[in-house]
C-alpha cells in the first residue's frame, strides 16, 4: 500500500527531525551522512524514504516532493534506481546481520552515476546489525561518498555502532510519540477504528509504547490474551483475597511469557496512574470499576513492586517466590491470614 501524497506528510510527531533535514535540502547544505536514531517503530524508515523522495522528485518545490510523479511512486515502493536500500532480514530468532559483502555491493552501487542525473540516496536500516568488519568497510564511503550522494543510517541502538561510524554521521534523533499521536497514526493506517473497543485500543497503545510501527509486528490475539492476564493479576493484587492471588501466582509462574505479562502489568498500572493524574477525580479508569477505587499512593506503591518483580524474574530469582511475595502484599506480610 502506498500512501497518498508526499511521504513526509505522513510522518507524525517528528517535526524537529524532519525540519532539520528539509531545511538542509532547501538551503543546499545537506551533509553526506546522517544517523537517524530513535526507538523501533517511530518513523526512521519513513523519514529516510521521505527525504529520498524529496531529493529525487524532479518536481520538488520549496522543500516538498510532489508525491505523485513516477519517481515519487518508485521511492515509496523502494524501487527507484537511485535509491539503494540495505536492511537485515527478519529471521525467526530475530534480525539477521549485515555483512561485508552487502556493504561492498552498496559501495559499488554508490560509485555508478545516478540514473536520473541527480542525487543518489543510500540507506542502511538497522545499521547496528552491520558486523564490525562491515562497519569498517563503510568508513571511507561515509567520509567521501562519490558525487551527489547522501547516506542515511537508521538505528534504535546507535551505541552498538563503532564510534568511528557514529562520528562520521550527523545524528538526527526521533522521539517516541504521545498516545494521541499514536492513535492518529494507527487510525490513519486502518489498524484501529471508531467502532473498536476502547479498552482494546488502550492495550494496543500500552504495547506499542509510543512507536506505532510496532503495531504491525504484534500478534494482536496473543497480545490481548497476555494483557488480560496482566490486568487480572493487577486487579487481584488490588482487590482480591490472598488465597486467590496465590492461585493466580501459581498459574502465572507456569507461563513462558511471564516476563512479558509482568511488563504488561507494569505498563498497565502506569497507564492507570497516568489516567488518574490526567483526569481529575471522576470516572474510574477502565478495569478498575469492579473494586473499591485504590488511592494514587497505593497504585504507585504497586507499580514499584511490580517493576521490582519484573526486574527480578529476568534474573536468576525463583519466579514462584517473587510472585508469591507479591501475592502476600498487604495481607500481613506472610502466610497466616487469608486462610
Ligand atoms: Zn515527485
Amino acid at each position: 500500500m502506498t500512501p497518498d501524497g508526499p511521504l513526509l506528510d505522513h510522518l507524525v510527531g517528528q517535526d524537529r527531525a524532519r525540519g532539520r533535514l528539509v531545511e538542509a535540502v532547501r538551503e543546499g547544505r545537506l551533509h553526506h551522512a546522517y544517523l537517524l536514531v530513535g526507538p523501533e517503530g517511530v518513523g526512521k524508515r519513513l523519514l529516510a524514504r521521505g527525504l529520498a523522495q524529496l531529493l529525487l522528485c524532479p518536481q520538488a518545490r520549496d522543500g516538498q516532493a510532489c508525491g505523485r510523479c513516477r519517481s515519487c511512486q518508485q521511492v515509496a515502493r523502494t524501487s527507484h534506481p537511485d535509491l539503494h536500500w540495505l536492511e537485515p532480514q527478519v529471521r525467526t530468532g530475530g534480525l539477521g546481520s549485515l555483512g561485508i559483502d552487502q556493504v561492498r555491493r552498496l559501495i559499488q552501487e554508490a560509485a555508478w552515476r545516478p540514473y536520473e542525473g541527480g542525487w543518489k540516496v543510500l540507506v542502511i536500516a538497522q545499521a547496528d546489525r552491520l558486523t564490525p568488519e562491515a562497519q569498517n568497510s563503510l568508513l571511507k564511503l561515509l567520509e567521501e561518498p562519490p558525487g551527489q550522494a547522501v547516506i542515511l543510517l537508521t538505528s534504535p541502538r546507535p551505541d552498538q555502532l563503532l564510534p568511528t561510524v557514529r562520528s562520521r554521521c550527523h545524528t538526527v534523533p526521533l522521539r517516541s510519540l504521545t498516545d494521541e499521536e499514536v492513535r492518529g497514526v494507527l487510525a490513519d493506517q486502518g489498524l484501529i477504528g471508531p467502532e473498536d473497543d476502547e479498552t482494546e485500543t488502550e492495550l494496543l497503545l500500552v504495547a506499542v509504547q509510543g512507536a506505532p510501527g510496532r503495531a504491525w509486528a504484534l500478534d494482536r490475539e496473543r497480545l490481548r490474551e497476555r494483557q488480560e492476564a496482566a490486568r487480572a493479576w493487577v486487579e487481584a493484587l488490588l482487590g482480591e483475597p490472598a488465597w486467590r492471588r496465590l492461585v493466580l501466582a501459581g498459574e502465572l509462574a507456569e507461563r513462558d511469557d511471564l516476563v512479558e505479562v509482568l511488563e504488561g502489568a507494569v505498563l498497565w498500572v502506569r497507564q492507570v496512574i497516568r489516567t488518574r493524574v490526567g483526569r481529575s477525580a471522576g470516572s474510574a479508569p477502565a478495569g478498575q470499576a469492579a473494586h473499591p477505587r485504590p488511592s494514587l499512593d497505593e497504585l504507585i506503591e504497586l507499580w514499584r513492586e511490580l517493576r521490582e518483580a519484573y526486574r527480578l524474574v529476568q534474573g536468576p530469582a525463583q519466579r514462584r517466590l517473587v510472585l508469591d511475595r507479591l501475592a502476600w502484599r498487604g495481607a500481613g506480610g506472610g502466610p497466616g491470614r487469608g486462610h
